[in-house]
């Protein structure tokens, strides 16, 4: 099945994709990849809310998502529609809308778009307890979505309100589970259902979503998304997100990680970049990593074939065999321009006298000495242009490929390499680098992890090596494994899972995850999740090994993985009981 509508994975185009009109806002088709924030107010305060749509809109957000609990708080939204034009905004706003049909009808009314999540819409969210449906018991499930959804559809065409269908990894119902697990296919699948109902009734301003905080389930489940569309002859515009990313560094790699890798191959309409943070310092980021991909149409050609042998659905890391440290099922390597290290962080090679942990690097100019050379460890930088057959015959197994680009598009023109490597049957590991001139950090995070994730991603790449010479190398070091981590393939440190927060948030996530996060940053490996609220939040913290997520005003729930073994807890004992919680279960360090 393909992804992409033509059949180049290397030169950058968009997906053609379906015009939607949210209000005076035209979304998909060759209009610009929309970028958007949400709320984290609740709809009932009037004037904080309204305050918070106007700080996103001043940061030039196009689009303003609320969440709307019930009935009450989707009423709310009409008061801010007005208060928000009679100050002259007219930005589109969007209702979140889970588990409340009557929500999604009333608030359907007043905003432009609502979104309706698939897996709790109709359906209790999984209660795990039922797997057994027959096939006319499934079908009578299917019957209620569509009754339930009928409705809903009439209110939005008689009020031009867009329709999101934004399903998220860790939110599906049972009935999906039962057939497909907890799979892409089963998020693919979710979301088909409620889009094949659109489709009959003729009602096309939708808008589609499926996020998870897996870089890699989400782009692969957005490709298989991508690719279930085109087969039922549908082309929806497509909203990218990572959910739960976090903050700071992480927060900015894992989204440009996962947004990037779609970007870049013309996926995706309109964007947002989820942060523990502000919901306006989200759009300086979204809008800095759409601009970066999408400056690059019509670059100049890069001429390549697909191997066929990159499944863009399944995790395979490509075969090679291991030189040193390097290829061959060993963590990808972290290579830097210049000795650092920092307590916690180690490169793997640093380049001293023109050697890479005493390897010599050579040139393609250099081809004779390489050839002669018989250390048992030596580096070929090249780029896919210099790939000619006197390179091929010129590396034995003692040659790491150090695979460069200066090309507009370097992902297309660095994915070529590899897939000429992968036809040619050449099986040397190859480390991805990059150089950037950026002396802004946060650009260089959303550069160099929307570049370098989605080889890692694609089972591509054994190792990375960025120069940026305007950036501290301890900084960089950070974000070396900052996108190994985020890209799954090489874990350095505490994984915080922590979301964006919203309406329904009930304690302070940024104070909380700044001291959760001082105390628990040395725990290599663990992942912890820190969720607002408990009706996404255990679902959406998905792989954690611990959770922290609130239950009530001033109350916190505990979790070891998937289950709850504290409750109520009052918030000023959390983070200590969490503690405590780790050290029983033996995993403090
Ligand atoms: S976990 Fe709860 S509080 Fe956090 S963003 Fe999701 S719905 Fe909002």
């Amino acid at each position: 099945m393909k992804y992409l509508q033509s059949d180049d994975l290397f030169n950058y185009k968009r997906r053609v994709s379906s015009v939607v009109h949210v209000g005076g806002l035209s979304l998909g088709g060759d209009n610009p990849v929309r970028v958007q924030s949400m709320a984290n107010t609740n709809t009932n305060d009037i004037e904080p809310s309204v305050e918070q749509a106007m700080r996103i809109v001043a940061a030039g957000g196009e689009l303003v998502r609320f969440t709307a609990q019930g009935v009450r708080e989707a009423e709310s939204l009409k008061l801010i529609r007005r208060s928000l034009s009679d100050k002259g905004c007219d930005v589109p706003l969007v209702a979140d809308i889970h588990f409340n049909p009557a929500a999604a009808e009333v608030a359907a009314q007043y905003v432009e778009k609502v979104r309706v999540n698939p897996g709790n819409f109709v359906d209790r969210v999984h209660t795990l307890q039922r797997f057994d449906y027959t096939d006319e018991e499934y079908q009578q499930e299917l019957e209620k979505i569509k009754n339930r959804l009928l409705p809903l559809l009439r209110i939005c065409r008689e009020h031009h309100t867009a329709l999101r269908i934004g399903v998220n990894h860790g939110s599906l119902s049972d009935r999906i589970l039962s057939r497909y697990g907890d799979t892409p296919q089963g998020m693919v699948e979710s979301c088909m259902e409620f889009l094949r109902v659109c489709r009959e009734n003729d009602f096309n301003d939708v808008v589609i979503s499926i996020k998870a905080s897996n870089t890699v389930v989400m782009v692969q489940t957005v490709r298989l998304l991508a690719a279930t569309m085109e087969k039922e002859g549908m082309r929806y515009p497509l909203h990218l997100g990572v959910t739960e990313a976090g903050d700071g560094e992480d927060g900015r790699v894992k989204s440009a990680l996962g947004i990037g890798a779609l970007l870049a191959d013309g996926i995706g309409d309109t964007v947002r970049v989820s942060l523990s943070e502000a919901p306006e310092c989200e759009i300086p980021v979204a809008r800095k990593l759409v601009d970066y991909i999408t400056k690059r149409a019509g670059h100049v050609k890069i001429s390549a074939k697909d191997s066929g042998m990159v499944d863009p659905f399944r995790f395979a890391r490509r075969n090679t065999f291991k030189v040193d440290r390097i290829g061959e099922g060993a963590l990808p390597v972290v290579i830097m321009s210049s000795a650092v290290s920092s307590p916690v962080l180690e490169p793997d090679y640093c380049l001293e006298n023109g050697r890479l942990g005493g390897g010599p690097l050579y040139e393609v100019s250099r081809l004779e000495d390489l050839r002669s050379d018989l250390s048992p460890l030596k580096f070929l930088q090249l780029s896919y242009p210099d790939y000619t057959e006197a390179v091929r015959n010129a590396l034995d197994e003692r040659t790491v490929i150090v695979l460069t680009t200066d090309h507009p598009n370097g992902v297309g023109e660095q994915r070529a390499f590899f897939h000429a490597l992968l036809a040619d049957g050449v099986r040397n590991p190859v480390v991805l680098k990059r150089s950037y001139e950026d002396s802004c950090l946060e650009d260089l995070q959303i550069k160099a992890a929307a570049d370098l994730g989605v080889f890692f991603i694609d089972g591509l790449g054994d190792g990375l090596w960025i120069e940026a010479p305007n950036v501290p190398q301890s900084q960089l070091l950070s974000l070396s494994f900052g996108i190994l981590q985020g890209s799954r393939v090489r874990v350095s440190k505490t994984e915080y899972i922590s979301c964006p927060s919203c309406g329904r948030t009930l304690f302070d996530l940024q104070a909380t995850i700044a001291r959760i996060k001082e105390k628990t940053s040395h725990l290599k490996g663990l992942k912890i999740g820190i969720m607002g609220c408990i009706v996404n939040g255990p679902g959406e913290m998905a792989d954690a090994d611990y959770g922290y997520v609130g239950s009530a005003k001033g109350k916190v729930n505990l979790y070891k993985g998937q289950t709850c073994v504290e409750k109520l807890i009052p918030e000023s004992e959390a983070v200590e009981r969490l503690i405590d919680l780790i050290k029983r279960n033996g995993d403090w360090k």
